[in-house]
């Protein structure tokens, strides 16, 4: 039978969540956040107090909901998770605080799309450990301050210059997450691949991980669709070939493009003659949100030297031109590189 869009959904998320590390010593990689996050929690636990609030900062697939589970299970801390945009009115906000108990964890994940007037329940109720229950309607509502224990926020955000001051304020600790490096990507990968009990050669793995875009989501789903062609199609083992083939009918390049990344690339040197053009534009001629394009290929894009900011909107950079394999027009801004 055809599986629908929301069960491959779930599946995903379940295999996600299987190879999830539990404790901080288990996650490959991101030496400085591990490092300062480290010291926080052990500090926290020396005085028997919940650890400070907690901002991770990075592009989709880095690790940032993992680290809010291991900060919980450090700590052993229950964990509550929600997100911004599962937060339509502040009342929602108000019913998640009241419910918490002593040093829960409250993970956010995407915080920089809370609503404003939940924003600012959230930092007084980070500042204060109070929030104003409001009961009933119109001219007869009342606000009730409650107090709340102890507890930690988690926020997770793509964009940590989108969060107003005063929230970003209330976290004691932004841990600021990069890429990964591609030899981490292959840690992560043999880690997988055991759990998975998957037969993963170190070539193989190497290939996965050069072209995962430096996000261990990215190796991982890779890594399963090798294992896929593996099983239909090879030896049953994660080899080279395997991973050459898979990689080839997954439309992931050699430099780990995939496909949105490589629209977005034609449109600005095929329909925005290399730039500058606003991202909106771009967006608009592929038939992606404005969002995805900035939070999901542009972060990726950038550090791989294919585009640049410019005051006056994205620029191609020759690298791009020579990848999608296009003669950048002469005098065009390319030049400028
Ligand atoms: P984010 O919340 O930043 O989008 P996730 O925490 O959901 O990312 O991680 C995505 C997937 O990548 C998960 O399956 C997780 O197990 C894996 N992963 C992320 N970071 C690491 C790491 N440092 N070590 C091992 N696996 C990781």
């Amino acid at each position: 039978a055809a599986v629908t869009a929301a069960e491959a959904d779930e599946i995903e998320r379940a295999a996600e969540a299987a190879l999830r590390p539990r404790r901080l010593a288990e996650f490959v990689g991101q030496r400085v956040v591990r490092d300062q996050l480290s010291l926080v929690l052990e500090a926290a636990v020396a005085r028997h107090r919940p650890p400070d609030h907690v901002l991770l900062a990075g592009p989709p697939g880095l690790g940032k909901t993992t680290l809010a589970m291991i900060v919980a299970s450090e700590v052993g801390a229950a964990l509550r998770l929600t997100s911004g945009p599962a937060i339509t009115h502040a009342g929602d906000l108000a019913a998640i605080l009241s419910a918490l108990q002593e040093n829960d964890v409250l993970f956010i994940d995407e915080i920089h799309r809370l609503a404003r007037p939940a924003e600012e329940m959230l930092y007084l109720a980070m500042e204060d450990f109070r929030v104003d229950v409001v009961v009933g309607k119109g001219a007869g509502a009342t606000a009730i301050p409650l107090s709340l224990p102890p507890f930690t926020v988690v926020g997770a955000t793509t964009r940590a210059g989108l969060l107003p001051a005063p929230l970003r304020d209330r976290f004691g600790f932004t841990g600021h997450m990069d890429f990964y490096e591609t030899g981490d990507l292959e840690r992560v990968l043999h880690r997988s691949a055991r759990l998975l009990g998957i037969e993963l050669d170190a070539e193989a793995a190497h290939e996965i991980a050069s072209r995962s875009r430096g996000t261990p989501r990215i190796a991982n789903r890779l890594l399963r669709r090798v294992q896929d062609w593996a099983q239909v199609r090879g030896t049953g083992v994660a080899d080279t070939a395997a991973a050459a083939a898979a990689l080839e009918v997954f439309e992931v390049d050699p430099r780990g493009l995939d496909r949105l990344d490589r629209a977005v690339l034609r449109s600005l040197c095929t329909r925005f003659g290399g730039g500058p053009v606003g991202l909106t534009s771009i967006a608009m001629a592929i038939g992606e949100e404005p969002e995805t394009v900035e939070t999901v290929a542009e972060p990726f894009l950038l550090r791989e030297g294919f585009l640049t900011r410019t005051p006056r909107g994205r620029v191609a950079t020759a690298a791009a031109w020579a990848h999608l394999g296009l003669t950048a027009p002469e005098g065009g801004p390319s030049r400028l590189f």
